[in-house]
């Protein structure tokens, strides 16, 4: 009998230049293969009579081979085996291109199952490059089909002989069950090896679904089990303590009340920072829930204990505004703030490095500029980057490297599930802010096309006059692909539409002094109507724009059109957001539409999460966690939430997982990349 820790190569039928190619795949034992988990399922357990298939059917037929395949050369490059099988109910041409072998393998008066497309109809009708296996021509069985994902090179049969072979060696002693009995039963969590046996050999799909859901389960509870472990190391690291020396002036100097969850989430920001350790927090809201203002207050803390902070935004437009709306603040509680960008000019740049470097200024707003090398802190003991999703973990890291262990901030506008915030941004803390400053009136939102663009262009001109400002975002910066706006392109066209409005540009290619130039004038009114890119997407708060208008929007995400209308609705003044695009597509018109019915950013972030996947979702990989096989966090949110809170009761009550030597071995090997998460 075969063990679970044989090599791949002991398979009969498996030759090394397969099992090289296995390897290649991360297969190496048969233990491994059990985890390379089916992707997808064929069902050809409906067995269909051959005069019944239809053009565009996937369809499985029980035939025997009536006349025997002819290989015939067509030209060059192109071979076809042509062949008739037929059943009870009549007969079916089959047809395989560039396949030299199926003439030798298929045997003329022998049955087989066919699994494949049908396409034409009446005499042209016939099955393309069907897949087949012998059957007994009076008693068929079809079956479920595991979909693996292949090596080039390798295919689903050698898949299936290895996975056959480690099923085997299932059978025997190997692999007990890792999860607490206790929990199985709480969540009805089938054994394992019967999960495993059923997600490579299912009978019905609906014992995929079983399996699946324990596997998962599984899969997610390991990966918390880690989080909350790296989690709980990092309580155990010392920083240095803040104490609150004057958050009540802050609060004072604030200019409005702050709502209950920037209270909330300052208070947390507030006992992290005294508790000894460095705090690790992600403050989360959607765009104008106020997230600055925990950042503010993070600031403060630090400057009033003698600290410095820094504040990193991911744009120059939006660190420039950071320090706008800082710089005064700060000052009326006494204390000095810098701006540090790349494109400041020689002399303003040294003057920044000086201050920072002296400590004379305590908190330091900044772009990427805050990481380079020339940049010395005196005591930097703060640190909030904005927009995290922005930044990779290592720019973070650099800015943290600047002082010793600073307490860390980061801010995301990407409204995601608070359990998905906690394992997609790692061992962080999270607080939310999931409420909006009052009287902010939801911004009315309209899915519009081409035949409503006169009538737009009234309704900004109407906007303007009442004396608010509006927004206009394009996809393309100049003409590029056909059929798009460009930013460039559209202004003039609005210089012409509306004639006596002032029109500004903004985009990317500018220089960042230009960029700041028109931002200013947007802000300060001096312009009526920014048309730009999406350069704007992030952070930008102009209180008195009251209308935003995208152009092309079916070819922005969901979130980023989220993003973008949070940039309107931030004055006291009703405010609107127009889409441009339903007339482009099913697709395109469900989800401009999505966007007008609902204004919650968690509800379309989810929506989001769910057509494009995490990873797109989130740009690059850049939150550092071990692959998963099988889980979908969008699609699994509620085994996740379930196995985040069990993650965290286990832990509690058994640090090291003492007494669970089987589960520690797995989550060590799940984690193996992020070092030796138990000492
Ligand atoms: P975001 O969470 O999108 O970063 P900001 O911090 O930029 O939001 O805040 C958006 C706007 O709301 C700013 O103009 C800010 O001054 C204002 N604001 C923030 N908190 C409050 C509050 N509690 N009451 C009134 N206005 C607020
Ligand atoms: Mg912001």
């Amino acid at each position: 009998m075969a063990a679970l820790s044989d090599s791949v190569r002991a398979v009969r039928g498996v030759g090394p230049k397969k099992a090289a190619l296995l390897e290649g795949m991360g297969l190496y034992t048969l233990e491994d293969a059990l985890y390379a988990y089916p992707r997808d399922y064929e069902d050809r357990t409906a067995i269909v009579p051959v005069a019944d298939v239809r053009d565009g059917d996937r369809a499985c037929v029980c035939a025997v081979v009536g006349t025997a395949p002819v290989l015939r050369h067509i030209r060059r490059g192109m071979d076809i085996t042509k062949l008739t099988v037929f059943d009870g109910s009549g007969t079916l041409p089959v047809t395989y291109f560039n396949n030299k072998y199926v003439a030798a393998q298929l045997r003329q008066g022998a049955a087989y199952l066919f699994y494949g497309r049908v396409q034409g109809e009446g005499r042209a009708r016939m099955m393309v490059s069907p897949e087949f296996e012998r059957c007994e021509e009076d008693r068929p069985q079809g079956r479920i089909v595991p979909v693996y994902a292949l090596a080039a090179g390798v295919t689903r049969r050698d898949m299936e002989r290895v996975t056959d072979a480690a099923l085997q060696a299932l059978g025997g002693a190997g692999m007990p069950d890792f999860l607490p009995q206790p929990l199985r039963e709480k969540y009805g969590l089938p054994e394992l090896r019967h999960c495993l046996r059923r997600i490579h050999r299912p009978e019905t799909l609906e014992d995929v679904r079983l399996a699946r859901r324990r596997l998962v389960f599984e899969e997610l509870f390991l990966l918390c089990c880690g989080l909350s472990r790296l989690r709980e190391r990092r309580r155990g690291e010392r920083g240095t303590a803040f104490l609150d020396t004057g958050l009540a002036a802050f609060w004072d100097a604030l200019g409005f009340p702050p709502t209950s969850a920037q209270r909330r989430a300052v208070e947390e920001v507030r006992c992290d920072v005294a508790s000894g350790r460095p705090m690790n927090r992600l403050v989360q809201g959607d765009v104008g829930s106020g997230k600055t203002v925990v950042a503010a207050a993070l600031c403060v803390l630090a400057a009033q204990n003698g600290y410095q902070a820094a504040l990193m935004a991911p744009t120059e437009i939006l660190a420039a505004q950071h320090y706008e709306t800082l710089a005064p603040l700060l000052g009326r509680l006494g204390l000095s703030c810098a701006l540090l960008t790349g494109s400041m000019g020689a002399a303003a740049r040294r003057e920044a490095l000086a201050e920072i470097e002296s400590g004379r200024a305590q908190v330091v707003v900044g772009t990427h500029a805050l990481i380079q090398k020339g940049v010395t802190f005196r005591r930097l003991g703060a640190v909030v980057a904005d927009e995290q999703h922005r930044f990779g973990v290592a720019q973070r890291a650099a800015l943290c490297a600047k002082g010793e262990t600073p307490h860390v901030l980061v801010m995301s506008a990407t409204p995601i599930p608070r359990t998905l915030a906690l394992i997609l941004y790692g061992d962080l803390d999270v607080s939310v802010l999931d409420e909006l400053p009052p009287g902010r009136r939801p911004v009315e939102t309209y899915a519009v096309g081409e035949k409503m663009r006169q009538r737009i262009y009234k309704f900004m001109e109407k906007q303007c006059a009442l004396g608010g400002q509006a927004y206009v975002v394009c996809p393309l910066v100049e003409e590029g692909e056909t059929g798009l706006r460009s930013a460039q392109q559209h202004a003039e066209i609005l210089r012409q539409e509306l004639p006596g409005r002032r029109v500004g540009l903004l985009h990317g290619r500018m220089k960042p002094a230009e960029k700041d130039g028109v931002m200013a004038a947007f802000a300060a009114g001096a312009l009526d109507v920014l048309v730009s890119t999406t350069v704007i997407e992030v952070g930008v708060n102009v209180p008195n724009a009251t209308l935003m208008v995208v152009e092309d929007a079916d070819r922005f995400g969901l979130s980023q059109l989220h993003q973008l209308r949070g940039r309107v609705g931030r004055g006291e003044r009703q405010s609107y957001c127009i889409f441009f695009g339903v007339d482009k597509g099913e697709a395109a018109r469900g989800r401009l539409r999505l966007l007008s019915a609902t204004s919650d950013g968690f509800e379309i972030a989810r929506a989001d999460l769910a057509q494009r996947g995490p990873g797109d979702f989130f740009g690059a990989r850049q939150h550092g966690l071990p692959p998963l096989r099988l889980a979908d966090l969008a699609g699994d949110m509620a085994l996740l939430q379930s196995a985040q809170e069990e993650a965290a009761a286990l832990l509690a009550e058994s640090p090291a997982l003492e007494g669970y030597p089987l589960l520690r071995a797995r989550v060590e090997k799940m984690w193996g990349q992020a070092g030796d998460i138990f000492n």
